[in-house]
């Protein structure tokens, strides 16, 4: 479908005041998409003079009550017949947005349209049938802006007036898909009853939904925030080509994102060589007082530096204050078109914008079948599926992820000469970090053997040694946004709703970026940790995933030991901790890169050995602890100042709290984790977590 509707009813406001946001609408084809869309080109008087009253003529002629849907029909019918239009890019003009519905009739083409960059969507409407509720499909909706990186979402229930408005189904349909979606990380930001049909909760509210306190489909459609513009964002300039011209090297290309300035300083990246602009060059050649002085995004242009440097095709001209990464590692979200599927080891070539270079597949995670919108569980990227991959490149590449910069984000697969798929990058992992020595402000430690992850453990202690000596000056916040700058591939945080963990889930959930949260449900917690895991996923709108101790493993330790051997003998208290703990911990570590905890230095003096940044080599992953040198005084004034919600334990005396049978409520001159295993010698009060054990 292709529809435009160019009809101008609003006035024109200046170039660049109005802000433009494309919206995909996605929803059962019943549920009623085409109806909504031709009410909301009705409320916003979008649509051509006399359309619709020759339609409820026609309607009427026939007998047929007029439905909207009949609208998008009729404009459909008029495309078939080459008149106007495009119905899959409805253009509307609301008070204060320009709006392009993008309607999305097959997953699999959408999918792919959006992730090789054929289609862009700022933010989404989901469509939910009020008489049937929250089903698979809306689940396998959810799951498709999941995967698309759409953070924006509004949930319409409609065909209200079918369930006449009852408040009660509307509250319960709510509940079910905001943890719906809640589980994929997205909070919609307004979940709003209407009946497209009738009108209601459109572009106004009615006596029927009276009970009803949130915005309508057209504010709520406002209040979206557009994607930045290209121009707004860091500059880069993709090289395109070198010329040798008279005595000057023209370096050229398009503007990507951003603006070119005379005068500029700039780094060419992936190499890092400072420069300044020193001319924009045009043809044919005008007196220098005419010659342009600045170039913005979308502008193909000729530049010269001020210096002799090598620069080549592939190379990115950036801005020197925000310059693209120079990565040799990098994590994107794929859709494969080939036939023959993508595997872990596979060669492909990567393209990124000018630049190229060869790639080994290092790791494969979520598979999904876009027909069925599920993860496949697969090791292999099949053709026409979506998949997150981990690439090792041959040779360095200036990158950005996708959610910094749309415009230099995305790839272009290759295999056998021919384009095999195309992504989105999520993350990249720098070429190369300074890692000369000097003071060492922050203290590294390695746990170093023979690595099982394939992952070198002097590069990883490198690394390691290098971020340290950057997080010991920053904060928190920054420390886990520099580790997700610096780590490609995986990283997740493990809670155990500790005030520090809360503390660190309330940084992540000011950042946008993908970072997993599990929790170990060791089926031993207090009951008021299992509600503060409730509370605190509907705080963020985030579901934690726990990994629990697996079945046979438990019965096996139980039968053995007894369901509380663990009081009996250090062995069994460490066998529990390692059934019902470490081993989930593995998986839950398996294939990431990064791991991030709460331990403060401050809590034992066993964890004053520990380290803010580690090297956890046998894991192939960098451990950080981003508080590790908060005081507890600094670590309550945050929690306080923030309204955490916490344990409720803590007023009861409890300070580190774990397992129900292992932790008890602490005295006020006793140390933090005096409650924890309290029958254990100091020195023996680890579980294999946080440390190897002797
Ligand atoms: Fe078992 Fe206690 Fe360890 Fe929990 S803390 S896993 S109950 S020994």
């Amino acid at each position: 479908m292709n529809v435009q509707i160019s009809r101008q009813l609003h006035p024109v406001s200046p170039a660049g005041a109005r802000a433009l946001v494309r919206i995909v609408i996605v929803g059962h084809v019943d549920h009623g998409k085409s109806t909504l869309i031709g009410r909301l080109l009705h409320e916003v008087e979008g649509l051509p003079d006399g359309k619709l009253d020759a339609l409820k003529a026609v309607s009427a002629r026939r007998g047929m009550p007029f439905e909207w849907s009949f609208l998008l029909d009729a404009l459909q019918t008029e495309r078939d017949q080459g008149i106007t239009i495009d119905t899959s890019q409805i253009r509307l003009r609301t008070p204060a947005r320009d709006i392009v519905l993008i309607d999305a009739p097959g997953h699999a083409e959408f999918l792919r349209n959006m992730i090789t960059g054929a289609a862009q969507a700022d933010a989404a409407v989901l469509i939910v049938d009020a008489t049937e509720g929250v089903r698979d499909q809306t689940r396998r909706h959810g799951y498709l802006l999941h995967l698309l990186g759409v953070r924006q979402v509004m949930v319409v229930i409609n065909k209200m007036d079918r369930v006449a408005f009852d408040a009660g189904k509307f509250r319960e349909i709510e509940t079910e898909i905001a943890a719906q979606l809640a589980g994929l990380g997205l909070t919609p930001s307004a979940i709003i009853p209407i009946s497209a049909r009738n009108g209601d909760g459109v572009a106004r509210h009615t006596s029927s939904t009276a009970w009803y306190r949130g915005p309508t489909v057209l504010a709520a459609l406002d209040a979206f925030v557009p994607a930045r513009p290209p121009h707004d964002l860091a500059t880069r300039l993709p090289v395109q080509a070198v010329y040798k011209f008279d005595d000057r090297r023209i370096i050229a290309g398009r503007v990507a994102s951003g603006r070119i300035r005379v005068g500029d300083d700039v780094l060419i990246m992936p190499a890092g060589k400072p420069a300044c602009i020193k001319s924009i060059e045009a043809w044919p050649e005008r007196e220098t007082s005419q010659t342009p002085r600045v170039a913005i995004a979308g502008q193909s242009v000729g530049i010269t530096l001020d210096r002799d440097i090598f620069v080549e095709r592939g190379d990115v001209v950036c801005a020197s204050t925000s310059p693209a990464a120079s990565a040799r590692r990098l994590r994107a979200r794929v859709f494969w078109l080939h036939q023959r599927p993508l595997a872990v080891g596979g060669h492909i070539t990567v393209r990124i914008g000018t630049a190229e270079s060869t790639a080994v597949v290092a790791a494969i995670e979520e598979a999904v079948d876009p027909g069925l919108l599920a993860s496949d569980g697969a090791e292999v990227i099949a053709q026409n599926h979506v998949g997150e991959i981990e690439l090792a490149l041959s040779r360095p590449i200036a990158i950005d992820p996708y959610t910094a910069d749309p415009n230099t984000g995305r790839i272009v697969l290759e295999f056998e000469g021919r384009i095999a798929g195309g992504g989105l990058i999520l993350t990249a992992q720098a070429a190369a970090l300074d890692t000369t020595s000097g003071p060492r402000p922050g203290k590294v430690a390695s746990t170093a053997r023979a690595s099982r992850t394939g992952v070198n453990s002097d590069e990883l202690r490198a690394k390691a040694s290098a971020l340290a000596q950057v997080f010991a000056s920053l904060s928190p916040a920054e420390r886990i946004a520099h580790l997700r700058r610096e780590v490609a591939g995986k990283i997740v945080f493990t809670t155990s709703f500790g005030l520090e963990d809360q503390v660190i889930l309330h940084l992540l959930s000011e950042r946008t970026d993908d970072i997993a949260v599990v929790t170990l449900d060791t089926g031993r917690l207090f009951p008021e940790t299992y509600a503060l895991w409730a509370q605190t996923e509907r705080r963020y709108g985030v579901r934690i995933r726990a990994l629990h101790p697996r079945h046979g493993d438990l019965e096996t330790l139980v039968e053995r030991d007894g369901i509380n051997g663990f009081y009996d003998s250090r062995a069994a208290r460490l066998a529990c901790c390692t059934v019902r703990k470490v081993e989930p911990l593995e998986r839950a570590l398996a294939g990431a890169r990064g791991w991030i905890a709460g331990l403060r230095a401050e809590q034992s003096a066993h964890r004053q050995d520990m380290a803010l940044v580690t090297a956890e080599a046998e894991r192939g992953l960098i451990k950080l602890n981003p508080l590790f040198d908060w005081t507890r005084e600094e670590l309550l004034a945050f929690v306080s100042s923030n309204d955490l919600p916490v344990n409720s334990l803590h007023a009861q005396g409890f300070a580190s709290i774990g397992c129900a049978p292992c932790t008890r409520a602490i005295a006020p001159d006793e140390p933090e984790r005096a409650g924890r295993w309290w029958w254990e010698e100091e020195s023996k009060k680890e579980c294999g977590l946080h440390s190897h054990r002797p």
